[in-house]
């Protein structure tokens, strides 16, 4: 599946944590910061949907976005 077309989330921060990886991110759909869950694990994050999707977001505006691989990438 491609995933060229989705818009492309920039990577604030990540936060390890004992159970995940917490992965913030500025939404590129409404310029807010939304955190998400990336196991360990699992070597990329890949597509997610926006927790704001629903909420106060553009009518049209695509369901989910790319998150691109840190280059942070933080272990247990
Ligand atoms: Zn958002």
């Amino acid at each position: 599946m491609s995933t060229d077309w989705l818009p492309v989330a920039l990577v604030l921060r990540v936060q390890p944590t004992t159970t995940t990886r917490l992965v913030t991110v500025r939404c590129p759909i409404c310029g807010r910061q939304h955190v998400h869950g990336w196991p360990y694990g699992l070597d990329t994050i890949g597509s997610r949907v926006p927790h704001c999707v629903g909420r106060n977001v553009p009518t049209g505006a695509p369901g989910s976005y790319f998150i691109p691989t840190p280059t942070e990438n933080p272990t247990r």
